[in-house]
């Protein structure tokens, strides 16, 4: 049985920014077909699959991490052990959940369970998604999902979309010493921003409320001129009861400036409570209720196929100096995900027996 520090360790200590991900793809490509796994590659997406008939349960990972920022007390590419800390670039997210999932895969093999576990390890999930959607029709029909990212190992039923808007304000340049003579789009943009600011949606039950946030502006052009044109981004971290394009036609009411869709591809996600894999999930965690999440990740990705995200670690430490996991999450984490697929198969195969 392999040494789950030696494995995390071994994981972080391979870079892997988002499209530099093929040598660890390569690696554990090559440690999983070392173990017996039939390991398929697309790219520098990798999957195998475990257990019997059954319904079909996608146990999703990410290889990809951000770049390193500035800050961290060592090497961010080199890791390090600090007692039972292993630190270094990916080791929070999501390279732990992936050690947990390896593990959990050694642990269920040769075990029989009444359900297809689809272990998946995809690229550029930090990057737009572009490894999951490459993967998918690869997958075949799934019954669900578990998206594997820190979450202290709170699961997860409701995530966070991301609509961005792109607003002009337009005006009319003249001098600025004949200002009556032009239209300032600088001015009219701040009005909007002032709506923006004081606009209120309904919140979600497990996500919040939501407010519109500016993100980026630029207008002027001159220092004696009334700007004609002002322009800047809107990002709305959507909940699954705000309907995109809902959104978008209320801000649209409230703004002068003009406003188009810049990327809506990031939809809000939830799970019904009543699905086998909430159900198997919280059992596996040993908690009462679903959680939200906060930020995106390849769950957006999925359709409609019931998911869950949930993995050790912890969402505060991810894209921060000084990332780390300890050991005792990692155990925890594969001790979890081994549960949930065992659990998740019980209950699936017996609601099917029951129609
Ligand atoms: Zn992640």
């Amino acid at each position: 049985m392999t040494d789950p520090a030696a494995l995390l360790e071994t994981l972080v200590g391979i870079p892997s920014v988002s499209g530099s991900e093929q040598a660890l793809a390569d690696h554990l490509s090559g440690l999983l077909a070392g173990w017996g796994f039939q390991v398929r590659r697309r790219g520098a997406n990798l999957h195998f699959e475990l257990g019997g008939e059954g319904p079909r349960l996608l146990l999703l990972g990410h290889l990809d991490t951000v770049p390193p920022c500035e800050g961290w007390s060592g090497d961010p590419l080199k890791p390090w052990w600090a007692h039972d800390r292993l630190f270094g670039l990916g080791a929070n997210d999501a390279k732990g959940c992936v050690a947990a999932l390896v593990l959990a895969a050694l642990a269920l093999r040769g075990k029989a369970f009444g359900a297809r576990a689809l272990f998946a390890f995809t690229c550029a999930e930090e990057t737009g998604g572009s490894g999951i959607r490459e993967l998918l029709p690869e997958l075949g029909p799934l019954d669900a999902a578990v998206v594997a990212e820190p979450t202290g190992l709170t699961v997860c039923t409701a995530q966070r979309g991301i609509l961005l808007l792109q607003c002009r304000a337009r005006g009319e340049a003249a001098h600025v010493a004949h200002a009556h003579l032009g239209e300032n789009a600088v001015h009219k943009a701040a009005r909007d921003i002032a709506r923006l600011d004081a606009l209120r949606f309904e919140p979600h039950l497990l996500l919040g409320e939501t407010r519109a946030q500016v993100i980026t502006v630029q207008g002027g052009q001159a220092r004696n001129q009334v700007p004609d044109l002002c322009e800047f981004m809107v990002d709305v971290r959507s909940t699954p009861n705000l309907d995109h394009a809902a959104l978008t036609a209320r801000i649209t009411a409230e703004l002068e400036s003009e406003v188009t869709v810049f990327s809506d591809r990031y939809r809000p996600v939830a799970t019904d409570p009543r699905e086998a894999i909430v159900r198997a999930a919280l059992a596996a965690a040993g908690t009462q209720g679903g959680t939200g999440s906060a930020t995106a990740s390849d769950w957006a990705c999925l359709g409609p196929v019931p998911a869950v995200k949930a993995g050790p670690g912890d969402t505060y430490r991810s894209h921060r100096p000084d990332e780390w996991l300890s050991l005792g999450e990692l155990r925890a984490g594969a001790a979890f995900y081994e549960k949930l697929v065992l659990t998740y198969a019980r209950m699936a195969s017996r609601e099917n027996q029951h129609g």
